[in-house]
């Protein structure tokens, strides 16, 4: 299983160099779990006149010709048009234009697999797979073919749906059944009625029939999810039992901030929140809670009153945020309302310089400085703390397990840890996966906040939309412009992004408008200073990429114009909206879209333009992105499982659950012989990107 891919009949050095870079797959134990996501029937090739709108994934035989490029940068598209004897088909490509333009032959049949969608009554295909027919071959393809998912890179140096799956088979020519250990117990086995080990991860690959698919694929998520199930409870276990530091009472801080300095009345759910907080830390076991809410639901509020908190009770506090940005942000913020309060505050992050960070170094250790916000800089080994008690994490899917590990060292007990995330987990989900784990939702927005009125234009109106820009600088607002760029490092993205910038340049001329500019290639610091101008309220309009996603606060902000918006998912979206209607103005989030895009996309811009609640958003995330939406549209995250799908899955999720805590309440350790294989599977998989569970646990 450790036998890397390349010694592999068909790949090589150069093809195995690329597997790892675009799929992360390195030896013959990774290709074996990179799993079909969509079998392909190869006895039925459809007509196209047959073609109906319910029909997802289809196999048609035909010629391709009509080749037209329209538009450019990132909306460049290629189209062309297949024929078979009973009609004719769209077919679409927005990446490896060129790849198709040389290689696609006229008058060749080719055979064409792809998912179909209708476009006003029109059949399309949008990155089909194309392979030609050889003279005299009919096709032959068994009946359950599988398909697997690979970028436009690897198809393009040669190693598509097809021949990946001459690979597997190569593959799995080569393994012997001893070559496949067991992981479940024999009692599991035959209880939940699932097959052995080896048969699944053969079968899941090439299934003799639907039922041996089914059954394959059945074991598999169970496996998948019961080991996620061990590693929850295990850390729940873990959580509830260490000890911590009990802050007893509500003191004068709380008290003289509460009644004299707090802006405006706390939400019912904000108030909720702090008695949470409150019962935990009274408890002489360290808290470990989770805070989810909406983008400006007021989580740093909570997070303020609970260092407070801290502070009556002789213990100092950190808040830790992802960007030097929010950490400022934090930082002014939370020294604006207590400056009539003997509370010291102070910022540490990579850019304080060495004289200042001396004299905050000193301050932390001997108790003087009470609140320290920065950065990641924080856990740094030269940071001590006289008697740390509460960390707060701010957006928390930024940081790392090794340093909130780093953190739980800075005192004798571990202080609490209260972690705030704007990302929802949606609802059913936290119940059945969380169980008694501590999470609060701040499900409830300040008083006050208007909608953020939310539309999608298609391009064709952009003069208009930046008629209405104007307008609202005019009164004063300012303005985002944010452009996809999904890999920063990509050059023709990049040209794009900076001659659209020029583009908004020319509507938003100097000296009259200030325009600023963010993006990932910027050094740090320039990045900061662009941001800062617009943070500051000199520059009009911030042209960026969305490296704003997370936390920044600019409430002076009316307009988020979201270009080429259906190449986003719908919780990166929700986020990005979230970065407007802070304040008490009217605010604006505007979609902008090509005129054809497809079904799916037309159904996130409707979603988003129908609700402002995140958790909602979440769930309906989480049912678009199914396993076979390969399109871009997916994004990695807590819910990244490789076979099990949380929402369909949701018996097994359960099933899982009762089971892992049936094992370890029998076997804390997973010492049993049965259980060798589950507790060395648990450890194996640790760096896994699978189990994202364990940041936030
Ligand atoms: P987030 O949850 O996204 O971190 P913030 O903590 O940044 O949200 O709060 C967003 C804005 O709402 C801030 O300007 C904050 O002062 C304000 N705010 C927070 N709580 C309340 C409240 N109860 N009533 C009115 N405004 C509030
Ligand atoms: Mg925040």
């Amino acid at each position: 299983m450790q036998t890397s891919v390349e010694f592999l009949k068909g790949i090589g050095s150069f093809k195995a160099e690329l597997l790892r870079k675009e799929l992360h797959i390195s030896t013959y134990g990774d290709l074996l779990h990179y799993f079909p996501y969509r079998y392909i029937d190869g006895t039925q090739v459809q007509n196209i006149q047959s073609l109906q709108p319910d029909q997802e994934w289809v196999q048609l035989k035909g010629i391709i010709m009509n080749f037209n490029e329209h538009g450019s940068g990132f909306k460049k598209r290629l189209t062309a048009t297949l024929y078979d004897q009973t009609g004719q088909l769209e077919l679409v490509w927005f990446q490896g234009i060129s790849y198709v333009q040389k290689n696609i032959q006229p008058n060749t049949a080719y055979s064409i697999f792809g998912k179909l969608t209708f476009f006003n009554g029109f059949p399309t295909i949008t990155h089909p797979e194309i392979e030609a027919i050889k003279p005299g071959q009919n096709n032959a393809a068994p009946t359950m073919q599988p398909a697997y998912s690979v970028t436009e890179k690897l198809r393009s140096k040669g190693l598509n749906n097809r021949s990946f799956a001459k690979v597997t088979q190569a593959l799995l020519e080569k393994i012997r059944p001893g070559d496949i250990y067991e992981t479940l117990p024999p009692d599991i086995l035959q209880q939940y009625n699932l097959c052995g080990r080896h048969e699944a991860l053969t079968q899941i690959h090439f299934p003799q029939n639907a039922m041996a698919q089914q059954r394959a694929s059945h074991r598999l998520k169970w496996e998948e999810l019961l080991i996620a199930q061990l590693k929850i409870t295990r850390a729940n276990i873990r959580n509830h039992q260490q000890p911590g530091y009990v802050f007893g009472s509500v003191g004068d801080l709380f008290n003289t901030f509460y009644n004299d300095y707090l802006p405006f009345e706390l939400t019912g759910a904000q108030k909720r929140v702090i008695k949470e907080i409150r019962t935990d830390t009274l408890q002489g076991r360290q808290m470990n809670r989770l805070v989810q809410g909406d983008v400006g639901s007021g989580k740093t509020m909570v997070a303020l009153l609970s260092m407070l908190i801290a502070a009556d009770n002789g213990y100092q506090s950190c808040m830790m945020a992802p960007t030097e940005i929010l950490a400022q942000q934090h930082f002014q913020g939370i020294s604006d309302l207590l400056k009539d309060m003997p509370v010291s505050i102070a910022i540490l992050t990579g850019s304080v310089k060495t004289k200042e960070r001396r004299r905050i170094l000193e301050g932390l250790k001997e108790g003087s400085i009470h609140i320290v916000v920065g950065t990641h800089a924080l856990v740094e080994d030269t940071v001590v703390f006289k008697n740390i008690g509460l960390a707060v994490i701010d957006e928390q899917h930024r940081f790392g397990v090794s340093q909130r590990a780093k953190l739980w060292q800075k005192n004798t007990l571990p202080p609490h840890v209260l972690v705030m995330t704007a990302t929802p987990i949606p609802r059913t989900l936290a119940m059945t996966l969380y169980g008694d784990l501590d999470v609060s939702v701040i499900d409830e927005l300040p008083p006050g906040r208007k909608p953020i009125h939310t539309t999608h234009r298609f391009d064709i109106y952009r003069f208009k939309i930046m008629e209405f820009i104007k307008y609202e600088i005019e009164k004063g607002r300012q303005i985002y412009i944010v452009y996809p760029l999904i890999d920063e490092s990509d050059k023709l993205e990049y040209e794009s992004l900076i001659a659209n910038y020029e583009q908004v340049k020319t509507y938003f001329p100097d000296p009259k408008y200030n325009v600023a500019m963010v993006h990932g290639r910027q050094p740090a610091d320039e990045k900061d200073r662009n941001m800062q101008r617009f943070v500051s309220g000199e520059a009009h309009i911030l042209v960026s990429t969305t490296v704003i996603e997370v936390g920044v606060n600019v409430p002076n902000a009316s307009v988020m114009l979201i270009e080429s918006a259906e190449r986003f998912g719908l919780s990166q979206l929700h986020q990005l909206r979230g970065r407007v209607g802070r304040g008490s103005e009217k605010s604006y989030c505007i979609l902008l879209t090509g005129q054809e895009i497809s079904k799916e996309s037309r159904q996130r811009m409707s979603i988003m333009t129908q609700t402002n609640d995140g958790f909602l958003i979440a769930e309906e995330d989480l049912k678009m992105r199914g396993p076979g939406d390969i399109y871009g549209t997916r994004q990695s995250g807590a819910l990244d499982f490789k076979i099990a799908d949380i929402i369909q899955d949701a018996t097994l999720v359960e099933e899982t659950k009762k089971a892992a805590e049936l094992i370890l309440s029998e076997d804390p350790g997973l010492a049993h012989p049965n259980h060798r294989m589950l507790y060395q599977a648990l450890h194996h998989n640790n760096q896994s990107n699978t189990l994202q569970w364990n940041k936030i646990s």
